[in-house]
Parts: structure tokens; C-alpha cells; sequence
């Protein structure tokens, strides 16, 4: 099985070496978000995620009354880690750095009130994830403030002249 292929997560690849220690029994969707410390969105999500790949099976069960999934391993290796040793062997050519010359002014004051220095989920926020920056709206709603307040700069230069 190719990590390539599966392009696990870290958060995927500690899950699933939860699920893999857990045994035969396996281990409770809900234990696994509380022992990953993430909430219990994320934690079906990376479950669900698993088990697309076919390295867990999600089986529903009743515990104390309440609905949940019992996971259990299809794997007994996390697939990355049987590939790191072959990476560690991989050689890499040294590539010269190309000297660019940037001509941009950085307001830092500007940079320090985008949403995204101060969120909480900026970690797991990127293209194509559950925190997405190109369908998030406290992003969204701050680029609009920006542009608009840029076009009344524009403006007052433009009846200035
Ligand atoms: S795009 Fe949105 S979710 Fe992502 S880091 Fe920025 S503010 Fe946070």
C-alpha cells in the first residue's frame, strides 16, 4: 500500500496507530477524538476518512444507550511508517536558489489584522480540508472590508486630482 496513494494526515496516521494498538476489540469513535484531543467533527471525519482508504472497518454499536462506531484495524502498520525508512534513503539534488527581487510594500499592520493569524484553526485549515480559505467567511468578509476600503482611497486620490 502506497502512503502516496493514501496521503495520510498526521492526525489520520496517530489515529490509526490508536486504532492498530487497540486490538481485535478495537477502539470507540468516541474514545478516539477524546484520546486525539479534537472534537468529535473531526474525529468521524478522520474515522470516515480511514475507512475509505480500507484501513479500519466502522461497525455501529449501541453503548450505554447512545449510537457509535467501533473501530477496528484492517492494517497492522500505520502505511507511512513502513515507507519512512525507504524516504530516508531517497536522495535529493541540491537545487541553487534563484535570486528573485520582490518589489512589494508589506504594511505590517495590515498583515497583523488578517483573520487568519489569529484563528484557531489555521493549522488545519488549507485547500480542499474542512477549514477551507476559499469557502471561509471570516476571511471572505475581511477581504470585502479590504477591497472596499481600498476603493474609497482610490476614490478620494481620484477626486484629489
Ligand atoms: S482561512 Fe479562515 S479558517 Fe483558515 S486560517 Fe484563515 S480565518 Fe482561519
Amino acid at each position: 500500500m502506497s502512503s502516496e496513494k493514501l496521503n495520510l494526515t498526521e492526525l489520520e496516521k496517530k489515529a490509526l496507530k490508536l486504532i492498530i494498538e487497540a486490538g481485535k476489540d478495537g477502539l470507540l469513535q468516541q474514545d478516539l477524538w477524546k484520546k486525539l484531543n479534537i472534537d468529535s467533527r473531526d474525529g468521524s471525519r478522520i474515522a470516515l476518512r480511514l475507512a475509505k482508504k480500507k484501513l479500519i472497518h466502522r461497525e455501529l454499536v449501541t453503548v450505554k444507550g447512545r449510537k457509535t462506531y467501533r473501530l477496528t484495524a484492517l492494517v497492522d502498520k500505520v502505511p507511512e511508517e513502513e515507507e519512512s525508512e525507504e524516504k530516508k534513503e531517497v536522495k535529493y539534488e541540491k537545487r541553487i536558489p534563484r535570486s528573485i527581487k520582490l518589489d512589494v510594500k508589506v504594511r505590517m499592520g495590515l498583515v497583523a489584522k488578517i483573520p487568519c493569524t489569529s484563528c484557531p484553526h489555521a493549522n488545519r485549515c488549507g485547500p480542499g480540508n474542512f477549514f477551507d480559505p476559499a469557502t471561509c467567511t471570516k476571511l471572505g468578509q475581511w477581504l470585502e472590508k479590504a477591497v472596499k476600503a481600498l476603493e474609497r482611497k482610490s476614490a478620494k486620490r481620484a477626486t484629489r486630482v
